[in-house]
């Protein structure tokens, strides 16, 4: 099986991609502290989630020599225009806390109407090994909830309610978040991926 190395120093993301990955049995995961010059501060330039993304697994690929995915995400506010999208994990200041990027979230659509309160997650994966880079991505529409519900999960899991629930993703277990998330939407499509590869290389190996 591919050893994959998951390219986050997000210990919350990179245990999200852990299981749902393990889940599938679709590779053998190397987690980034289990590895040597894993890189701590790679710096997101891009303008775009695809461009964050492409940045991190070739730093983390140039680093470690390893077969890695990297994943960059934004929350896209309908109310908002689509921000924060690329500057999520910065919406409230360059070091700002998940709560404090959560209350400043909730303070600028004070008033709002739930029904206008529409939001997606967006999640692209990018792959790096020593032959290709691919993409995958996973969106998950819903809205944001007018105060904060639910203990579980990170970032602005208290305060999004996805599509067909009226549960914040905090107030979910783990499985029923990946179930629908984008992260887990994303790591559906980069398992169709991974998969093709596999067959790729068992066609080679016979021919
Ligand atoms: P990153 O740039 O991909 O690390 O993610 C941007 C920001 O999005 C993070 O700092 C989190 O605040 C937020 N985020 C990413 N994924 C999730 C999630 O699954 N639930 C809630 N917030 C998330």
């Amino acid at each position: 099986m591919t050893h994959l190395l998951i390219g986050s120093n997000n210990a919350h993301k990179a245990e999200e991609m852990r299981a749902i990955i393990e889940a599938q049995s679709l590779a053998t995961i190397l987690m980034p502290t289990s590895v040597q010059n894993f890189p701590t501060d790679i710096p997101e330039t891009g303008a775009t989630l695809e461009e964050n993304a492409y940045i991190k697994t070739v730093a983390i690929f140039h680093a470690t020599g390893r077969t890695c995915i990297a994943d960059d995400t934004g929350l896209e506010v309908d109310a908002l225009g689509g921000a924060p999208g690329v500057h999520t994990a910065r919406y409230a200041g360059e070091s700002a806390t998940y709560a404090e990027n959560r209350a400043k979230m909730l303070a600028e659509l004070a008033g709002i109407a739930p029904e206008q309160r529409t939001a997606c997650f967006r999640t692209v994966i990018c792959y790096h090994d020593d032959l290709r880079v691919a993409f995958a991505e996973g969106v998950c529409e819903g809205r944001i909830a007018t105060e904060e519900r639910g203990e579980a999960g990170f970032g602005y899991d208290s305060i999004f309610i996805p599509e067909g629930f009226e549960r914040t993703f905090a107030e979910m277990s783990a499985e029923e978040k990946h179930r629908i998330s984008h992260r887990g939407q994303a790591l559906k499509h980069f398992a169709e991926i991974l998969r093709s590869y596999h067959d790729e290389a068992v066609e080679n190996t016979l021919s």
